[in-house]
């Protein structure tokens, strides 16, 4: 057993009433890679199809979170090689960077015999969130690695939990083809809120994680509300407005920014609507003449899974 090929999956970070602490993961939207134990000891990446990132290890996010499980473990000696089939674009901001330090610390750690467990593994994989984005957030490595909906319950110390996902909530993600930067789309949002605005943030966020456990959809629906970042990063996305308008009107639960942008999520319940919505913003944005993708997916309860071993 020293080498595995892996799906790593897409995931959506914030969901609006969850800044920086809720993601959720998705289950046919996502990377392959495949990670090797060789003997020539050290981190290398050794294909990137799909997408121009660096090979360089110490600049691709997938190198750098290895290196930190393997520094956590003092192995000096082990020589890991990764591949990665990208099919996230990268700044699309359903998790791309995520999903390769994920799979990658995922694999390393399978093909160890499991030294740690898969909370353990999010520590790794922020690394490489420090290195895409400067800050190592956990709200889209968390669900690659765990699955399923996740929160950040405290940054320091670190401490994830798992939530409970209703079998009949469905995704649709569309993702304009256009460049945010990440510098501007953090650039707009202020470092201070008012307590009244903290206040309606944090109802919704209790809300709708009772939502989850209760499944009860209409509070879902109800609690996907973001007074705070939504209304400052919304102007940088075309046409999310409208597409917003759109996708409630024809059933969905909520729809806001997944992550940074520039990819809008909505949530539904069952496939049908889903699938509607999804036609519904298709409708919208193609009248915009932008390319656009749009996937509509089932939540991955499972998180990284193994496709060969
Ligand atoms: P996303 O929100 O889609 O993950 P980010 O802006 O957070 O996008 O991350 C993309 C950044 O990370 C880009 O600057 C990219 O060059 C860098 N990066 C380094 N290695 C990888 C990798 N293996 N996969 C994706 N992005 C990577």
């Amino acid at each position: 057993m020293n080498s595995v090929k892996l799906f790593s999956p897409a995931t959506v970070a914030n969901l609006s009433c969850g800044f920086d602490v809720l993601g959720c993961c998705l289950d046919n939207v996502g990377d392959e890679m495949i990670i090797s134990l060789v003997a020539e000891k050290g981190v290398r990446i050794t294909k990137i199809d799909g997408a121009d990132l660096p090979m360089e290890t110490h600049k691709n996010v997938a190198g750098v979170a290895v290196e930190a499980l393997l520094d956590q473990l003092g192995d000096e000696t082990t020589g890991v090689e990764v591949e990665i089939y990208k099919k996230i674009k990268a700044g699309s901001g359903i998790g791309s960077s995520a999903a390769s330090s994920a799979g990658a610390v995922w694999g390393v750690n399978h093909l160890l015999g499991y030294p740690f467990s898969n909370k353990q593994l999010v520590a790794f994989a922020m690394e490489g969130e420090k290195l895409a984005s400067g800050n190592a957030h956990a709200d889209n490595v968390a669900p690659a690695l765990l699955g399923g909906f996740t929160l950040v319950r405290s940054y320091t110390p670190l401490d994830i939990l798992k939530l409970h996902t209703p079998d009949d909530l469905m995704m649709t993600v569309i993702h304009p083809q256009i460049e945010v930067k990440t510098s501007d789309s953090r650039s707009v949002i202020k470092p201070n809120i008012t307590l009244k605005k903290a206040i309606h943030q944090w109802g919704n966020l209790g809300g709708f994680i009772s939502g989850l456990y209760t499944e009860d959809y209409d509070l879902i629906g109800r609690s996907l509300e973001d007074v705070i970042v939504e209304p400052l990063r919304s102007i940088l996305i075309p046409e999310f407005q409208r597409v917003k308008n759109a996708a409630l009107a024809h059933g969905a639960l909520g729809c806001g920014i997944s992550g940074s942008g520039p990819s809008i999520f909505t949530l539904s319940k069952g496939e049908a609507t889903a699938r509607n919505v999804a036609d519904a913003i298709r409708e919208v944005y193609q009248t915009t003449g932008l390319d656009f993708d749009i996937h509509i997916s089932k939540i991955n309860s499972e998180g990284v899974r193994i496709i060969r071993s």
